[in-house]
């Protein structure tokens, strides 16, 4: 069958649900992968244009080897022409763990007695915000339970202390945040507070299944999740992040649901999101869910290079659920951005005394604890560029995930020279000796890589760099 965008049951209207599960699964159970097709699929994606859901139901339903193999080359060829190798870092940083849902996956959820709640007050968070920026931390998400106490309000005055830390040249540039759904005024309320991005994950879009998971509480409304991020656009906040939790349900129908959330936000405010994240389910306290949907690293490694190719212009991130092996293999099939020196437990940053993971005080188990400088140190050993930029949404530039790949000349006139700039720093501030020499190898071997017209400017801005200014970008 092919499958034609113009038939679509369920039309985009604003506000509107957008997910008509049998029609997705027709797609799947339709769709066959030939061989010259994936071919071609693969080379509509090199060519930068987005994947109808027909096209990406090809590459989720492709199992010879050699053409899982040629999916995979896409996605690593795509990645190295279109965004170069600059990977952005981030932390995250929970702020309470007070949840009235019950979400069967999650340690937070409502019915885990055992569960130590908290949340971090005004002292706290100063005290986990300068820990992080004594790291070398410039980028956070902010992550809240969905509780009466976390309002909007609440959100942004959260937001706006964060950014008020400041310690020796340490700073927050960016602060994004993971929370439950807001209504339009919400929304706008925490767009005030100069927020980043706001991600909503949708945990599975099967509207079934999604029922088993989410027993009680606010998030047992599908609809009311599925649409919050057009609420956020409507509000005005057009930088949101999507997600889907693998492992609740078939990862091909979740792969299609993405795809099919970012051409829905597309119709209607003709900007797609700016992330996509991919979390699969972790261990977690109380954790009571089937394995039946359970995603292997084969699947999960197929599954990222698909979501590369099918929306070529929007950033992936991939968190430290994932341990690094699976991580170092990942990176190569288009993320840009991971987190670094990541700690989950309430107020954990902060507190030196305690190394060990306990999942009391934790939503679920990390599996990548380590520390921001081991990240980077093998990012560069990695030929990958490390960056803590915020200039494009700092200067008003938004979608810039869409500018670098559309714009021409866009990496090596902006990108590339601030992720030189933000390393520089991290290794004037914050790094070991033997880290700094071999970042300033990598800054170098990065500048011949540059737009010839921009190379005196990085220079001089290094020089300004290593005579202690901060905070310079293109
Ligand atoms: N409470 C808000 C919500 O549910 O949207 C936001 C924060 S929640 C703490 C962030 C995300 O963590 C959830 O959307 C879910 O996808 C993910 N998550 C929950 N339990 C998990 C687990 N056991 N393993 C991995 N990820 C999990
Ligand atoms: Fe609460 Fe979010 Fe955990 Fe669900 S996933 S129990 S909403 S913190």
């Amino acid at each position: 069958m092919k499958f034609n965008p113009e038939i679509l049951k369920i039309k985009d209207e604003r506000m509107q649900p957008f997910i008509d599960a049998d029609e997705i699964w027709d797609i799947i159970n339709n769709t066959v992968s030939e061989r010259s097709r994936v071919k071609e699929v693969i080379a509509k994606s090199l060519d930068k244009k987005r994947l109808t859901l027909e096209e990406t139901a090809v590459l989720v339903n492709t199992t010879d080897p050699d053409l899982i193999e040629e999916i995979k080359a896409g996605a690593r060829e795509l990645k190295e022409k279109v965004y170069g190798n600059r990977i952005v870092l981030f932390a995250p940083l929970y702020i309470g763990n007070f949840c009235s849902n019950n979400c069967l996956y999650c340690g937070f959820r409502t019915s885990n007695s055992e569960a130590e709640r908290k949340t971090l007050n005004h002292h706290e968070i100063v005290h986990e915000v300068e820990a992080l920026e004594d790291n070398g931390q410039k980028r956070l998400i902010l992550v809240f339970g969905e509780h009466r106490t976390y309002t909007p309000e609440f959100m942004a005055d959260t937001t706006r202390l964060v950014y008020s830390v400041k310690k020796a040249n340490g700073e927050i540039r960016r602060a994004n945040i993971n929370a439950a759904p807001l209504d339009i005024e919400g929304f706008r309320t925490v767009a005030e507070a100069g927020i980043g991005t706001y991600q909503i994950f949708q945990e599975t879009y099967h509207p079934e299944a999604y029922k088993w998971y989410h027993l009680s509480g606010k998030k047992a409304d599908y609809n009311w999740r599925l649409t919050s991020l057009d609420r956020a656009q409507e509000a005005g906040l057009d930088d949101v992040g999507i997600g889907a939790l693998f492992g609740l349900y078939d990862w091909r129908f979740e792969v299609l649901g993405l795809v099919r959330h970012t051409n829905h936000l597309e119709a209607c405010y003709k900007v797609g999101p700016h992330t996509i994240s991919f979390p699969r389910i972790k261990d977690a306290a109380s954790l009571n869910i089937d394995d039946k949907y359970m995603v292997s690293d084969d699947d999960f490694k197929k599954l990222v290079a698909i979501l590369r190719l099918a929306v070529p212009y929007t950033g992936l991130i991939l968190t430290a659920r994932e341990d690094h092996d699976v991580r170092k293999e990942v990176l190569q099939y288009g993320v840009s951005q991971i987190d670094g020196g990541t700690k989950i437990e309430l107020g954990s940053y902060s507190d030196t005394h305690n190394e060990d993971q306990n999942l009391n005080k934790e939503q679920f188990k990390i599996a990548d604890a380590r520390s921001l400088s081991e990240v980077i140190d093998e990012l560069i050993d990695d030929n990958y560029l490390p960056s803590f930029c915020t200039a494009c949404y700092r200067l008003g530039r938004t979608g810039e995930h869409f500018m670098e790949f559309s714009v021409p000349g866009f990496i090596k006139r902006f990108c590339s020279p601030n992720a030189i700039l933000t390393l520089a720093e991290y290794l004037e501030d914050y790094a070991s000796e033997e880290l700094a020499e071999k970042g300033w190898i990598a800054i170098e071997k990065n500048i011949r890589e540059l737009d010839e017209s921009v190379v005196v400017k990085v220079r001089e801005r290094l020089d300004k760099i290593k005579n202690g200014q901060r905070d310079m970008y293109f």
